[in-house]
């Protein structure tokens, strides 16, 4: 199948799924081209994504030089090295990869205005993943409350490997609760509102489960 075929079939199944829920807002999908050209992230814009998700530095500035910086919304998904914060802070639009306290304190010293992000959270558990433990998630975002050029929009988690649907999904639901928690407290540097789960594999799962951004690649991308 051609890319724009590929984005309309992802986008049918993301509206089936969304139709399954009682939500309202509209779920954002974020074209992940960290394995693939310039050409191809062109191509999914030129097919109706609007968001293109990169997991490293170079991969950012590879792209934006190619294809500008306003074309899109640049979505930075991997872990960011505290030395790499200079270089792509100032150029993305989100962070879904925020796992440390010094990564906040380096972007509050670099960035020029206050970035969304997500804090990602390790909900599986397993020893593999980056992220916060469930149970350190409330004093880390207290925290990062002393960090004015951070701002929490959501939470992130990456599933476990498995094609057991229903841990899958068990996860996602906790984060979704992890996220509710948060939001009730309407803490003014982090709202979070939103859900950052769901991958080329678990996708629809993930929107099921609540899921307001899903990172997807493999499906997009693949001829
Ligand atoms: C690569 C990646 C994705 C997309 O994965 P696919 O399985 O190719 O859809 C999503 N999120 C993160 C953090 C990634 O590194």
């Amino acid at each position: 199948m051609s890319i724009s075929e590929n984005v309309r079939l992802v986008q049918q199944n993301m509206k089936q799924a969304h139709e399954k829920t009682d939500q309202k807002k509209q779920v954002q999908l974020i074209g992940v081209t960290k394995s693939v050209s310039s050409e191809v992230a062109a191509e999914l814009l030129a097919a109706g994504v609007t968001a293109l998700g990169e997991n490293r530095p170079e991969g950012l500035t590879d792209k934006q030089a190619a294809l500008g910086r306003d074309v899109c919304e640049w979505h930075f998904i991997g872990t960011l090295q505290t030395r790499k914060v200079r270089q792509v802070i100032d150029q993305i639009d989100v962070l879904h990869s925020l796992d440390r306290l010094h990564l906040a304190e380096e972007i509050n010293k670099r960035a020029k205005r206050p970035v969304d992000c997500f804090v990602q959270v390790n909900v599986s558990g397993e020893e593999s993943k980056q992220g916060i433990e469930p149970t350190d998630l409330h004093s880390f975002l207290h925290e990062v409350g002393q960090y004015p050029m951070v701002r929490v929009i959501g939470l992130m988690t990456m599933a476990p490997l498995t094609e057991d649907t229903d841990t899958i999904r068990s996860v996602f639901q906790s984060l979704r609760q992890l996220r509710d928690e948060v939001a009730v407290r309407h803490l003014p540097y982090a709202p979070c509102t939103e859900l950052s789960m769901g991958m080329s594999s678990d996708y629809e799962i993930a929107i099921e489960e609540g899921a307001t951004y899903v990172r997807v690649g493999t499906v997009l991308v693949q001829p």
